[in-house]
C-alpha cells in the first residue's frame, strides 16, 4: 500500500464514526504530505482545519492509521495549499504554499478587511453594484452625492427590503471617496453601533469624545437607521449631530428598510431632518438584473457555473440578492467539494432547501441544537462563557447565523445565548463576516451548517 492509498484507507475508516458534513468539512481536503520516523505528517487546507483536527479528531486519524500501520506513532498537521480548486479563488491570502504555518485561528481572524478609520468595507463599490430599473435612482442620487458633497442632496435618504443592496451602495460612496479625496473624514455605522457608542460614551463619561467622533466628519454614514425606533436618548443625540455636520455642510446618507413616515416611534423633528434631503428607493431587482448579478460572480470564481444554472438561480430566487449569493455559493461550494462540473438536476437538489425556507421556520432553540451536534458540542459549551477557542468559534457561528438567517436584533441574540452583553454579538458576526469573506474552506463550512439548519 502506498502512503495516499493508506490514508485513503484511514479516510474510510474515520468516515463511518464522524458524520458526513463533519467528514466534509474537516477531512475531505487533506492528504499526506510525508511519512518519516513513525510520524505522519497531514497536509490541511487551513490552520482552522489543523486546530479542528489537533482538538476534536486526532485520536481518531492516529488510530485508524495505526490500525493499519502500527508504525505508525504519530500525526502532525501543516497548513498547506495544494493545487486544487480553491487555491484559484484564494487571491488575497498569504500563500503558505507547503510550509508550516504557525498562524493561530486568532491570527487569522485579525486580519480584517475592513478599514479601522472608517469601518468601510472595501469590497463595495460602485463598479461592481449593477444598475438595474429597481436601484436606477438610488444609483445615480449615490453617485451625485459623491460628486456635489454636502451640496446636492443632503441629506440622502435611500430606503429598500431586506437584501437589495442598501449597505452596498452606502459603503459604495464611502469606498469612493475614501479613494478620491484622501484627507476627508467619512465614517460608516450602524444606527445599532452609533447607539453603542453613545451609551458607552455615557457610561464612561467620555461624551465630547463622541460628539467629535460623530461631528467632526465631511461625510456620515448610517445604516438602518430604522432601529432608532423608540430610542429616545439615540433620537436626540442623532438630531443633533445631524443639525451640527448639516449646518458645516457636512454630507449624511442614511439607509432604512422603510420611508422616514413608516419608521415608528421617531421624533417629529428627526423624520423631517430624514425627509429634508433626497429619498429614493430600491426595489426588487428584474431578472436581467438579477442575472447579470450572478454572471458578475461566476466571472469571480472562473465561470464554475453554468449559464443555464445561472439563469436557473436567477428565476427562483426573485426577491432578495444577498439570498440569490447565498444560492450561488452554496451550487459553488457542491461544485467545489465534488472538484467537478454540477448539472442543473443538481442544482435544483441544492436550492430546494433553501427555497422551501421562506415557508420554513427555524426557531433559535434549533440553530442552537443543529450547530451544537455539527461540532459534537453540548449546548452549555455554546451558551456558556468558557473562553476556549473550540467553543468560541462555534458559540460565534450560531450568533451569526441567527443574525443572518434569523434576522434577530443583536440584543435578542444575546438574550437567547446566555444573556452576554449584545456587543459580543456584535463582535462575534463581524468576526465571521471577515473569516467567510477571505478564507474560502471556512465560508464552504458556513455554507453546509446553512444546509443544515434547513434540513429536517
Ligand atoms: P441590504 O443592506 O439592502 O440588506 P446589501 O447591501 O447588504 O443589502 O446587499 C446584499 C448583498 O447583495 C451584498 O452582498 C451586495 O453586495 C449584493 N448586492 C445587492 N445589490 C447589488 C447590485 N445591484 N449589484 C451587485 N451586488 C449587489
Ligand atoms: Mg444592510
Amino acid at each position: 500500500m502506498d502512503i495516499q492509498e493508506l490514508w485513503e484507507a484511514a479516510l474510510g475508516e474515520i468516515k463511518l464514526n464522524i458524520s458526513k458534513a463533519n467528514y466534509l468539512t474537516w477531512l475531505k481536503d487533506t492528504f499526506i504530505v510525508g511519512f518519516k520516523e513513525g510520524t505522519i505528517s497531514l497536509g490541511v487546507p487551513s490552520s482552522f482545519t489543523k486546530e479542528w483536527l489537533e482538538n476534536k479528531y486526532h485520536k481518531q486519524i492516529l488510530h485508524a492509521l495505526y490500525n493499519l500501520d502500527p508504525k505508525i506513532k504519530k500525526v502532525e498537521y501543516l497548513v498547506t495549499t495544494n493545487g486544487d480548486s480553491i487555491k484559484k479563488i484564494e487571491t488575497k491570502k498569504t500563500k503558505r504554499s507547503s510550509s508550516v504555518s504557525k498562524s493561530s485561528v486568532l491570527d487569522e481572524q485579525l486580519e480584517f478587511n475592513i478599514d479601522f478609520n472608517t469601518n468601510l468595507n472595501p469590497k463595495y463599490t460602485f463598479e461592481n453594484f449593477v444598475i438595474g430599473t429597481n436601484n436606477e435612482l438610488a444609483n445615480a442620487a449615490a453617485l451625485a452625492v459623491t460628486e456635489n458633497l454636502g451640496e446636492k442632496y443632503n441629506p440622502l435618504f435611500i430606503y429598500g427590503g431586506v437584501g437589495l443592496g442598501k449597505t452596498h451602495l452606502l459603503q459604495a460612496i464611502g469606498n469612493k471617496l475614501r479613494k478620491e479625496k484622501k484627507k476627508l473624514k467619512i465614517l460608516y455605522a450602524s444606527s445599532e453601533k452609533f447607539t453603542d457608542d453613545l451609551v458607552n460614551a455615557i457610561r464612561g463619561q467620555k461624551m465630547t469624545e463622541f460628539k467629535k467622533s460623530f461631528r467632526n466628519l465631511d461625510l456620515l454614514l448610517i445604516d438602518d437607521i430604522q432601529f432608532i425606533a423608540g430610542k429616545d436618548k439615540t433620537q436626540e443625540e442623532l438630531f443633533h449631530t445631524f443639525n451640527t455636520l448639516y449646518g458645516k455642510n457636512k454630507q449624511i446618507v442614511f439607509t432604512s428598510d422603510r420611508p422616514p413616515k413608516s419608521i415608528p416611534s421617531v421624533e417629529e423633528r428627526l423624520r423631517s431632518r430624514f425627509e429634508g434631503g433626497m429619498i429614493a428607493d430600491i426595489g426588487y431587482p428584474d431578472f436581467e438584473t438579477r442575472l447579470a448579478i450572478l454572471k458578475n460572480k461566476n466571472q469571480d470564481v472562473s465561470h464554475l457555473i453554468s449559464d443555464d444554472i445561472l439563469k436557473y438561480i436567477a428565476e427562483v430566487i426573485p426577491r432578495n440578492i444577498r439570498e440569490l449569493e447565498g444560492a450561488f455559493n452554496r451550487v459553488m461550494a457542491h461544485a467545489r467539494l465534488k472538484n467537478s462540473p454540477i448539472s442543473l438536476e443538481e442544482t435544483k437538489k441544492i436550492l430546494s432547501l433553501i427555497l422551501n425556507k421562506s415557508s420554513k421556520y427555524i426557531s433559535p432553540k434549533e440553530v442552537i441544537k443543529k450547530i451544537v451536534s455539527f461540532y459534537d458540542l453540548a449546548e452549555s459549551d455554546v451558551l456558556g462563557r468558557s473562553r476556549k477557542k473550540e467553543l468560541v468559534k462555534p458559540r460565534q457561528i450560531v450568533m451569526y447565523l441567527l443574525r443572518e438567517e434569523l434576522q434577530y436584533s443583536y440584543t435578542s441574540i444575546a438574550e437567547k445565548l446566555g444573556n452576554r452583553d449584545h456587543t459580543t454579538v456584535i463582535h462575534a458576526c463581524k468576526k465571521i463576516s471577515a473569516e467567510i469573506e477571505k478564507n474560502p474552506v471556512f465560508s464552504q463550512e458556513i455554507t453546509i451548517l446553512k444546509e443544515i439548519l434547513y434540513n429536517k
